[in-house]
């Protein structure tokens, strides 16, 4: 229902069926949208008039007629995606008024200021979002009768005022448009319906989408209601209301309303708003009426919703519901809770929590010894979790630039709005002066996961530069801490320490203190109990070991042992192997590297407890390890102008003699993987002995270890077997010299598209595969890792850039060209709908997997099958895996409870493999909102590669 009707449309539709109080009214469905597009912005055939006679139907329904005087029907024309967009798109109220039924409605209602109110207020919205007069225009005639007046407040304006305000109004609409203010109501209609239609394409619409991955194939659904009104005295009121909390997930009602209001007025965050509890005071009936319709809600939809209700003299509307956006905190509780209530199963409850959401439990807090000590300058609503610091922007623009820059930014806002979006995403967090937890700045921030206060009243934003909080005044740059778990807000920078979870996970914390983590358990116990896949970390040192162990990793897939000769200590000596001329030299250098290497697998042995271990010998190009060749010439001159030693001179001189000799000109099909092994067999053999020497110490402590040992970018059997044949030597004699006996598998990364290709042979060979996802997605597209990015981000921009010139400033609206003013005819598509370094390519690199586990299992039924590529943490590659029937995903520690979700999903869902499903076009879940502590991206350069 919801494809065809939009959210907005489903919820209405489905409250009238429930026999819930809601004002009648119609939807024009999203498939009229995308044909009004697809004709070149003109009706579908009978649509006009299918929205003529459902109107009539509106009329009978409230006893009004639309356009008559004597009892004039108002409507509202409110727009409605599939997916929630909120506040991204155009709605207009009061629809149906003009001089003559402005009349009507005030004999009607016996209010003539509020008729003439409602006028006013629809000319205002009405000339700005569907006739394009800047709201400011509207604005400033407004505050200039208020002085002429001497009046403070809107309301004070009295019904002689406002007549005359609607008067100065329309002029400045013809002024500005050359176009009369249409009296006419089925004008109004019909522009207010093409209106809502256009702002599909206008640019906060479009920037939404493409953060949250929404086609614009869908088009939007209008929907045409009757107006009640929420401003008609005290016994009237608006709100939004959530039937749990949307921040933390308790179980108890919340929201907010204000009295004597209407439409947008809360949403906006113009007033900061009473608590929704408190109408059970001031309107005790409606109360009541709201909090049983909201239970029947619950009940009817088993989930926690959000609810739009206005109170017209005492009676109470529904005017939407739909499920209600949380956080990943409030996600997981809300699941859990609800199965304890006996409303939903532990399989829907997995199937709730989007996995990407789990990455908020690992949100960083604010110090509490440091918090204790200080003292908040001010105090708001906590709105969006977390702990943030940073420096001050003013305005979303200087919000992107210091980011772009690389600070840490915190937007301070009034209050926010759509345009500011933006800002809101640069920005690590948000401060609000008005608004409420269901404000703008409340609502995105909890989608975005970011940290949000608003309404913090003391926040008084003085200029574009400077800020007054309390009794401190802040200039654009300064730096300031907010908590979006309490709302305090705080001077200066304040240290962030861990998140809950990460403290019991390093033990610093009981877990049974921690309720947070007991939700975040106890879900992620359930999602156990369905997964078919195992999951386990990339690890590399005994500490990330130790929190992938936390996380509920079963083993380690990848420990890129390199990564052990980075530590400082032990450069100095690689480097010494690296640049020595002689295997006798290497050796001596790799005899010193050897009791370092194996203390570490003993420490990720301890830690992982007998579950397996996978090592991985050396893969990177050697440079890797050596100073950069420009670096070294900079330095010898330097040595040489300042009379430096002439033996350190020499000693400089001989390094960059051999940075010159093992210079590649495309290192990463260069000297690497197996390569290294293959022509310096004696850094294998230290490496074998280190890793079956480790494995025999820590059987004696009685922990059975099968390592798993790795042969990076094999492409050729023989150079599997060649491997295989040294390492089967070398263990062998370790394991003799060491009088113990221990089994371990030696197998392959299939990261080349020949060792797909020719799996069944290197299966002869190799007793497990696990896919190097990143180098495979390299090597199939011809896309360098460390440089796609420069181009990948356009081809996913492509289809909101000016096919001419290549700007994004497009007026889509227009379809013009706002930089070389090209008249666009068609809307470019885009090459690549996600990037395939974050999400699994299935069409090319998936065909590949696909092809390699067929013909790996050809040969050796049994062959163990991993991924250990960045794909394996992220949600849609994990439900691939699932389906290719991989035994194991292998991902970075922190992305292991979102690997585990993901796996469980995708065993619930159990979807069939499609045949042909390319990155074009393809559903993608998550690629975007990657955890905050999810760390490098796969294609950084190598040096950065250890995902945290
Ligand atoms: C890979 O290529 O997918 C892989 C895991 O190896 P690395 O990222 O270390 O090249
Ligand atoms: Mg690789």
């Amino acid at each position: 229902m919801k494809e065809l009707l939009g959210g907005k449309g489903a919820g209405l539709a489905e409250m009238t069926n429930l026999k819930i109080s809601v004002p009648p009214g119609f939807t024009i469905s999203t498939e009229a949208c995308v044909e009004y597009y697809r004709r070149g912005k003109t009706y579908p055939p009978g649509m006009w008039e299918q929205a003529l006679l459902a109107l009539k139907r509106v009329e009978r329904s409230m006893g009004m007629r639309f356009g008559d005087p004597a009892s004039p029907l108002l409507v509202s024309v409110r727009s409605g995606a599939r997916a929630s967009m909120p506040g991204m798109m155009d709605t207009v109220l009061n629809v149906g008024l003009n001089p003559r039924t402005v009349e009507g409605l005030a004999v009607k209602t016996r209010n003539e200021r509020f008729a003439q109110d409602a006028y006013r207020r629809f000319i205002m919205m009405f000339g700005s979002v569907v006739m394009g007069v800047g709201r400011e225009r509207f604005e400033e005639i407004l505050k200039r009768k208020k002085a002429e007046l001497r009046v403070l407040s809107d309301t004070d304006l009295d019904a002689k005022a406002l007549r005359e305000l609607v008067v100065r109004l329309k002029e400045a609409v013809r002024k500005e448009t050359g176009q009369e203010f249409p009296d006419d109501p089925f004008e109004q209609l019909r522009m207010g319906i093409n209106a809502v239609f256009s702002s599909w394409y206008g640019a906060r619409a479009v920037t939404y989408r493409r953060l949250y991955n929404i086609p614009d194939s869908w088009g939007t659904a209008v929907n045409v209601v009757a107006m009640v009104f929420g401003n008609m005295g005290e016994t009237s009121g608006t709100g939004v209301a959530f039937t749990r909390d949307p921040a933390s997930g308790e179980a108890t009602f919340f929201g907010e309303c204000l009295l004597n209001a209407q439409g947008e007025d809360v949403v906006a965050g113009i007033r900061t708003p009473l608590p929704v509890t408190a109408l059970a005071k001031t309107l005790p009936r409606a109360y009541k009426d709201l909090v049983s319709t909201y239970r029947t809600l619950e009940r009817h939809y088993r989930d926690m919703l959000d609810l739009e209700f206005t109170i017209q003299e005492g009676k109470l509307y529904m005017l939407q519901t739909r499920v209600g956006k949380r956080t990943g905190i409030a996600a997981v509780r809300i699941a859990v809770d609800m199965v304890k209530e006996g409303v939903i199963s532990k399989q829907e409850a997995v199937l709730r929590v989007g996995p990407e959401q789990l990455s908020q439990y690992l949100y960083p807090i604010f110090d509490a010894v440091e918090e204790g000590k200080r003292q908040p300058i001010g105090k708001g609503l906590a709105a969006g979790p977390g702990a943030a610091a940073g420096k001050i922007a003013l305005t979303p623009e200087r919000a992107v630039d210091m980011h772009a820059r690389g600070a840490r930014v915190i937007l301070v806002r009034q209050e926010t709005s759509p345009d500011d979006i933006h800002g809101m995403h640069a920005a690590l967090g948000f401060l609000t002066a008005r608004g409420g937890v269901t404000s703008h700045a409340a609502v995105v921030a909890r989608q975005m996961g970011k940290v949000c206060v608003a309404g913090c009243e003391v926040v008084e934003v003085e200029s574009s530069t400077t800020v007054r909080i309390g009794s401190h005044t802040f200039k654009e740059g300064d730096s300031l801490s907010i908590n979006g778990f309490t709302g305090n807000v705080y001077e200066g920078e304040m240290p962030v320490v861990e998140s809950e979870v990460i403290q019991v996970i390093q033990g610093k914390m009981e877990a049974k203190r921690s309720q947070k983590y007991r939700y975040f358990s106890t879900l992620l116990g359930w999602a156990d109990e369905y997964r078919t896949l195992k999951v386990r970390a990339n690890a590399d040192i005994p500490e990330q070991a130790k929190v992938a162990r936390g996380f509920g990793a079963e083993g380690i897939g990848l420990c890129r042992t390199e990564h052990m000769f980075f530590a400082e200590d032990r450069v100095p000596i690689m480097q010494r192997m690296i640049l020595a001329r002689t295997r006798e030299d290497r050796e001596r250098y790799l005899e010193q590297l050897l009791p370092l290497q194996k203390q570490d697998f003993i420490g990720l042995y301890r830690e992982m407890k007998g579950f397996p271990v996978t090592i991985r010998l050396l893969d990177p190009p050697l440079h890797e390890f050596l100073p950069k060749r420009e670096e070294l010439m900079v330095e010898i001159a330097r040595l040489e102008l300042t009379g430096g030693e002439p033996a350190m001179i020499e000693e400089k001189r001989r390094l960059l003699l051999r940075v010159e000799e093992l210079h590649e000109f495309n290192p990463m099909l260069g000297l690497r993987g197996c390569r290294l092994g293959i022509t310096m067999p004696e850094i294998t053999r230290m490496q074998t002995r280190a890793i079956i020497e480790a494995a025999c110490e820590v059987a004696r402590e009685g922990k059975q270890i099968v390592p798993e040992i790795m042969i990076p970018l094999v492409g050729m059997v023989s150079e599997m077997k060649a491997q295989k044949d040294l390492i089967r030597e070398v263990a062998e004699e370790t394991m003799r010299r060491k009088g113990s006996k221990l089994s371990y598998l030696v197998g392959t990364m299939i990261e080349l598209p020949r060792a797909a290709v020719t799996a069944r042979r290197i299966a002869e060979e190799a007793e497990f595969f696990s896919f190097g996802t990143n180098d495979l997605t390299q090597t199939t597209f011809g896309f360098s890792r460390d440089d796609a990015a420069k181009f990948v981000g356009f081809y996913m921009r492509r289809q909101d850039s000016c096919p001419q010139c290549l700007s994004p400033e497009v007026d889509w609206k227009e379809m013009i060209c706002r930089s070389c003013g090209t008249v666009i005819a068609s809307k470019p598509v885009n090459i690549l709908d996600a990037d395939p370094f974050e999400v699994l390519d299935r069409e090319g690199v998936g065909a590949l997997m696909r092809m390699a586990i067929t013909e790996g299992r050809a040969t050796r039924p049994d062959i163990k099958l991993g991924i250990c590529g960045e794909h394996g943490g992220e949600p849609s590659s994990v439900e691939f895996c699932h389906q290719l029937g991989l035994d194991y995903v292998s991902c970075s520690p922190y992305r292991v409870p979102i690997a585990r979700l993901a796996a469980a999903q995708a065993a619930l869902t159990g979807a069939a493999v499609p045949e042909s499903r390319g990155p074009a076009g393809r559903p993608n879940r998550s690629a975007k909102g990657r955890s905050r502590r999810s760390g490098s991206r796969a294609h950084r350069s190598r040096s950065s590669r250890t995902a945290r």
